[in-house]
């Protein structure tokens, strides 16, 4: 039987292992088909599926989308999709410049605060690629700004907090219809993460299906079992395939392992039986 693990990072992201690095993690930790779904770029994938043939290791091309729905920020999973395709291709591109923005204006608000030196470090950790929160939130706590990245997060990046870029991502149909016509399934991400109230939750659900969405997350590296009950009730009234995937971003500091969630309860339909 395969293993999968349907959500995971790489340094084409914030991820801190390369493609490459990521595959033979995978392959020894006994993980056998596995998405790549780095933040708002399919820039991985290439090299994790060439990695993938010479160690056995299945490589699902995907990709996470930061998606705006109302006044919230909700991330969509594309699984399988066909990163060529002109839509996905145009998509992520704006949200690349999305995130160039926001960096810099993060970057502003920091040196605003008194804290010029974190843009420029932030730059560095992000190796080549656009400096994402986490960058920032390791650049605070390397210059004693902050003690932890949950501080960073919770004093200066966080929603709301004193560092924090609203950005204009695409909308949760524009993201999901990428996703659908590059010919992919378009998954909730974590739901637990955002902390609704199961009403407004299912107002997500229900307008997520209404755009063409087809699965949600219900096992997740990092849910609580109320979270992961919820959602498996929220993907048979919606009648949504179920995915399960650790969102791993890398073996440092990490509570979150690759291949590491809760199994799936019984009644789902698990997403990967689409593509499987
Ligand atoms: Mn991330
Ligand atoms: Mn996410
Ligand atoms: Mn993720």
């Amino acid at each position: 039987m395969k293993k999968f693990d349907l959500h995971s990072h790489t340094t084409a992201s914030d991820g801190t292992l390369t493609p490459t690095e990521l595959v033979d993690h995978a392959y020894e930790v006994g993980v056998s088909a596995l998405a790549i779904t780095d933040h708002d770029t399919t820039a991985g994938i290439d090299e994790a599926v060439a990695r993938g043939a010479q160690r056995g290791v299945e490589i699902i091309p995907g990709v996470e989308i930061s998606c705006r729905w109302g006044s919230d920020d909700i991330h969509i999973v594309g699984l399988n999709i066909d990163i060529e395709a002109d839509v996905i291709k145009k998509r992520l591109h704006s949200q690349h410049q999305q995130r160039i923005e926001r960096a810099k204006r993060i970057g502003d608000k920091l040196e605003t605060l008194g804290h010029a030196a974190v843009y420029a470090r932030a730059v560095e950790l992000a190796q080549g690629n656009t400096p994402a929160r986490p960058h920032f939130a390791q650049a605070l706590v390397e210059q004693g700004v902050c003690k932890s990245m949950e501080k960073a997060f919770s004093k200066y990046l966080g929603t709301g907090k004193k560092a924090y870029v609203k950005t204009e991502w695409a909308t949760l149909e524009e993201g999901v219809a990428a996703i659908v016509q590059a010919g992919g399934v378009a998954v909730i991400a974590h739901p637990g993460k955002y902390k609704m109230t199961r009403a407004k939750l299912t107002r997500l659900v229900s307008s997520f299906k209404e755009a063409g969405g087809q699965a949600i997350e219900v096992s997740t590296g990092t849910q609580t079992v109320d979270q992961l009950r919820c959602a498996a009730q929220l993907a048979q009234a919606y009648d949504l395939y179920a995915s399960a995937g650790s969102d791993f971003h890398g073996p440092i500091g990490g509570w979150l392992k690759l291949g590491k969630y809760p199994p799936l309860p019984l009644q789902c339909k698990p997403v990967w039986t689409l593509f499987g």
